[in-house]
């Protein structure tokens, strides 16, 4: 690999949106890894893209596990010694879905911010060095239009009458820690954005989302591979703004 190829890292990405968004990447030439927390799992999958030749190679990371985080970052520095391109992709529902906001278990609400929002804190604290080693490292933050404040209280809102607030809430707190990373990086080459990837048929709705897996990545990997000219500190749906 010569030192302009372009690494990314993926976190979440044995299935679903994150699996889709290493082939997406690789597919424009980013050498990818995709990351899992199960290490057989997360080869397996690595090994059947890189069957139809493409850049990938799997890595062990569970982002709610403080040693694996810091045992992937070393296994970057190691092997590349910089990273251009972190996707904070996995993420969970934990509500359910039969109760009312104020019925939520404390462990619901727990369990979600350890993987939606202090994950991806941890995550990024341990790859900023290598994101900072990259000519213009982009990093991308998969959030939620259930994130938005501004359609939660919008009646005309498609999400007015779906309020999960664990989920919401942890994505929500996932957008004002993309605004404030960006603002700490606005004077490097970083980019750090939010994106709603859409509502997209995977395993976390049961395979009812309106859209393709396909199209569901695209807005991760369209802020993944933005140029100098692109924004940061956004939070947008197929580069159309959405409200905070
Ligand atoms: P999914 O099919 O349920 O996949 C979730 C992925 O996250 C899986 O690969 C899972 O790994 C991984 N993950 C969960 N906890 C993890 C942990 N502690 N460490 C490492 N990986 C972990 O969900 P998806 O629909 O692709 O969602 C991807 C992202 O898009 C999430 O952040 C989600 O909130 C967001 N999103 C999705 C939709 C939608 O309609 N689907 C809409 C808005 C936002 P395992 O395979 O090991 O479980």
């Amino acid at each position: 690999m010569n030192a302009s190829q372009k690494v990314a890292l993926v976190t979440g990405a044995t299935r679903g949106i994150g699996h889709e968004t290493v082939r997406q990447l690789a597919e424009a030439g980013v050498t990818t890894l995709l990351a899992g927390r199960d290490p057989a799992r997360a080869k397996a999958a690595a090994d059947k893209l890189k069957a139809e030749g493409l850049p990938v190679e799997p890595i062990t990371l569970d982002v709610t596990d403080a040693g694996t985080i810091q045992a992937a970052a070393a296994e970057v520095k190691a092997r590349f010694g910089k990273l251009d391109i972190l996707v904070n992709n996995a993420g969970i529902i934990a509500d359910d879905l039969a109760k009312a906001p104020s019925e939520q278990s404390l462990d619901a609400w727990r369990e979600t911010f350890e993987t939606n929002l202090f994950a991806v804190v941890a995550v990024t604290q341990a790859f900023l060095p290598l994101l900072k080693a990259a000519p213009a490292a982009r990093i991308v933050n998969v959030s939620s239009i259930l994130g938005s404040l501004t359609l939660h209280l919008d009646p005309t809102s498609s999400i007015y009458g779906f309020k999960i607030p664990a989920y919401d809430a942890s994505k929500s707190a996932l957008n004002a820690w993309t605004v404030h990373l960006a603002h700490e990086l606005r004077d490097t080459p970083i980019k750090v954005n939010a994106v709603h990837p859409g509502y997209v048929q995977t395993d976390m709705n049961g395979g009812q989302g309106e859209i393709d897996v396909p199209t569901g990545a695209k807005s991760s990997v369209g802020m993944a591979l933005v140029d100098a000219d692109g924004p940061t500190g956004s939070f947008t749906y197929l580069g159309k703004t959405l409200p905070w």
